[in-house]
């Protein structure tokens, strides 16, 4: 039986990771600090043979015996990373450092979850993997996007001084069940919106662009690359190409939620990237791998699933802390 430890495995991603590879056969161990997951998102998975819950807290060392490891840990909403700026970058940085030293112990492959933040308010689009970005390393967002850099760069030397087995998976925006309701982003905060009557909160003109990729489709991905040959460590983009506007998001999820598309609109944040397209090319042709639920089926099959759950299971995290004028202060 292959043996699985995911940090930040109560999360949204860590979650549907726990799920596909219980179902493939792994023996997981899911550790998590709950401070974003949430035991509901793991509860169907407790109990079960193969299955175990670790409490802790990754910015302190861990070990078990293990084959893979997933680092997901890290609070990925700018709301939250923005109320624990100095524990975010810990967080980043510790967690992967930890989980390269278990690595380097055992012998386990690790996949590091990387993002597109790496490459801050692109200069280029849409961004490939040898865009070095463009990352203000003193502004608010920093604490996440350098924490990330400084992740992967530790995953390199890693590799270059101990040999450690590595995968950087860099994810672009990612939506679906499980994604906490009030964890700030925008395709939960419009779904939560909608579900609940309110206007939709559109950050600036509404025109900066994301491209949002399902969650089932992102895993897909991450067990692809996880099996990849040794001599490939990535780093690669992960993302749906599909790119469009806030404000056209709005309309399809109030469209789909069958409500009137009353907006509100709201400050842009500080560093808030204008544009961000993923350049999926290389995980194309080294994974095998394409994008395959767009948001007419994706948004549909989210809102399903806010509609299912009590909101009053998933208490936010944090106050959700934006700039103040972001939060009309
Ligand atoms: P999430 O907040 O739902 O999951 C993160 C998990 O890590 C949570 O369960 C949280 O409790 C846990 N955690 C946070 N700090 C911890 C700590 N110090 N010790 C132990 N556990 C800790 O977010 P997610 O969307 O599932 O993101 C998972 C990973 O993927 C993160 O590393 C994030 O940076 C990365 N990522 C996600 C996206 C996306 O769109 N979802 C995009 C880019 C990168
Ligand atoms: N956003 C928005 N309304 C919201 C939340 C976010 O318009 O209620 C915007 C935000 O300013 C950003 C985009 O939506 O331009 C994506 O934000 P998110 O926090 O989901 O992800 P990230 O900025 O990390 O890509």
């Amino acid at each position: 039986m292959p043996r699985s430890l995911v940090t930040g495995g109560a999360g949204f991603l860590g979650s549907h990771l726990c799920d596909s590879l219980m179902a493939s056969g792994h023996s997981v161990v899911c550790l998590d600090n709950l401070f974003t997951g949430n035991r509901q998102n793991i509860r169907h998975l407790e109990g079960r043979r193969g299955f175990t819950f670790v409490h802790h807290d990754v910015v302190h060392p861990f070990d078990f015996d293990v084959d893979f490891i997933w680092n997901m840990a890290c609070p990925a909403a700018p709301g939250h990373y923005r109320f624990e700026p100095v524990k975010t970058t810990m967080t980043s940085v510790l967690g992967a450092l930890h989980s390269l030293e278990l690595a380097k112990r055992t012998g386990a492959r690790v996949l590091h979850a990387s993002t597109s933040e790496v490459y801050g308010d692109p200069e280029v689009h849409p961004q490939p993997e040898s865009y070095r970005g463009n990352v203000n390393p003193i502004g608010p967002r920093a604490c996440y996007d350098e924490g990330k850099r400084v992740a992967e760069s530790l995953c390199f030397d890693f590799r270059r001084m101990h040999g450690t087995s590595i995968k950087v998976a860099r994810i672009f925006n990612t939506y679906g069940p499980r994604m906490h309701p009030y964890d700030g982003r925008v395709v939960s905060n419009f779904i939560r919106q909608a579900v609940m009557g309110e206007p939709l909160t559109i950050f600036g003109d509404g025109t900066q662009t994301r491209s949002f990729c399902y969650v089932d489709d992102l895993i897909d991905a991450f067990r692809r690359l996880m099996d990849t040959p040794e001599e490939f460590t990535g780093p690669v983009n992960l993302g749906n190409p599909h790119e469009f506007t806030m404000l056209e998001l709005a309309r399809e999820v109030a469209r789909h939620a069958g409500v009137a598309c009353e907006v509100q609109h709201r400050p842009l944040p500080t560093d808030d990237p204008m544009q961000r397209k993923p350049d999926i090319s290389l995980a194309r042709r080294v994974l095998g791998w394409e994008p395959t639920v767009g948001i007419e089926e994706g948004i549909p099959r989210t809102l399903e699933w806010f509609r299912s759950v009590r909101l009053e299971d998933y208490p936010p995290p944090s106050p959700n802390v934006m700039q103040p004028e972001a939060q009309g202060k």
